[in-house]
């Protein structure tokens, strides 16, 4: 569907919610979509954005199909959401890596690999990756430390920019449309996002075709997936100023700071992408656009590939498979961060910046208003 056929069909169907306002407690977008009449192509991006695809007012629409009004919400937002990621993407060439997300994460991969794996043997030591490495620097014998770090920052700082440049054009496009900044605002969102807030979908949690009532497991399982990431990224930071600051060189003991926390994270990981996995097989397909489904499946194998080979390398670290492990391992993260301004991971801050518009226009008028 084209953007102005979409544009269309989401005034159809926001006009018979505005009628209808069965919904307008199950999550931020209603209260927004029942101040408007017309609906600019900012307004539908924003909506798009609030929605945690929960379900939970299609379960409730006596207007889905089979009816002929055919309204399904979150379906349709799903279908702006995909747009609003394409529409943004910095640079815009690279925007169809939306459409195709496992060719770009191979690709990335396979570029890193093939950089590491000649590096090796430009150094003239390929037999490294195959024989066993022990005690301080083992790592360093395999990747050298400045051909791990360097290619590290530049891949963070390019995925950070390009991200930071596509939420910038929403946000900017969101303040023509109200009033953005606000005290407090966007500490309240960041809360409501990582709080979940809106996943309840008015109830207990996201529906399934399956279950009569809504079930909270999607909502644990997100939290348990953010929880992993983050004590993964404390891992990083750890092991960073034990090695820059303190001096004391990887591979850490197990009772260390760096491998408790990282052990932690990789678990976290690894149950919340296969919890969520699980649970979008029970999930309808169809009540989702086709490429939206794509990108959140693409980005959960993603998460799980890094944190499986992450642990892996942990239980290999003293044997001959560390070396194999640790490329494997680096390539996966260097896929992960090469394509994260192309994939789901840019649906987090799409989010923050919509919560905290909502906030703020609730705030200036009580309601929730686009204005
Ligand atoms: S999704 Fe259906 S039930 Fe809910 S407000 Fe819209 S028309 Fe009404
Ligand atoms: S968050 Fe849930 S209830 Fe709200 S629009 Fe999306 S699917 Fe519907």
């Amino acid at each position: 569907m084209r953007d102005n056929d979409l544009l269309i069909e989401a005034q159809r169907q926001f006009s018979i919610c505005n009628a209808c306002r069965y919904c307008e407690g199950y999550c931020a977008v209603f209260p927004a979509l029942e101040q408007k009449t017309e609906f600019a192509e900012a307004d539908m991006e924003y909506l798009g954005s609030l929605c945690h695809d929960c379900r939970g007012c299609y379960q409730a629409c006596m207007y889905a199909p089979p009816h002929e009004y055919a309204v399904n919400i979150p379906k349709l937002l799903s279908q702006v959401r995909s747009e609003t990621y394409r529409r943004h993407a910095v640079p815009g060439l690279l925007a169809g890596a939306f459409a195709r997300p496992w060719l770009a994460f191979v690709v990335a991969a396979l570029v890193a690999a093939i950089a590491m794996v000649s590096g090796t043997a430009l150094r003239g030591s390929p037999a490294v990756l195959a024989t066993p490495q022990t005690g301080a620097g083992a790592f360093y014998r395999v990747i050298p430390y400045l051909a791990m770090v360097i290619p590290a920052l530049l891949l963070s700082a390019w995925s950070i920019v390009a991200m930071l440049r596509g939420v910038m054009r929403f946000a900017n496009e969101q303040r023509a449309v109200g009033n953005l900044a606000g005290e407090g605002s966007i500490l309240n969102a960041l809360w409501d996002g990582l709080a979940l807030t809106y996943l309840r979908g008015g109830g207990g949690g996201c529906f399934y075709p399956e279950a009569d009532t809504p079930r909270a497991g999607r909502r644990w399982a997100h939290v348990i997936l953010v929880l992993g990431i983050f004590s993964a990224f404390i891992a990083t930071m750890v092991a960073a100023v034990f090695q820059d600051v303190a001096g004391w060189v990887a591979p850490y003991p197990w009772v260390s700071a760096p491998v408790i926390f990282g052990s932690v994270g990789g678990v976290g990981m690894i149950i919340g992408s296969c919890g969520l996995l699980a649970l979008k097989r029970r999930s309808a397909p169809g009540l989702a656009a086709q490429e939206s489904g794509i990108l959140d499946v693409a980005f959960l194998w993603q998460l799980l590939g890094v944190a499986a080979t992450g642990m892996l390398l942990l239980f290999t670290r003293s044997t001959v498979l560390m070396g194999t492990a640790l490329v494997v391992h680096l390539c996966f993260v260097a896929a992960l961060f090469a394509t994260a301004p192309y994939g789901k991971f840019v649906h987090a801050l799409y989010r923050l910046v919509a919560l905290t518009a909502y906030l703020r226009r609730e705030a200036i008028n009580g309601d929730g208003e686009l204005r």
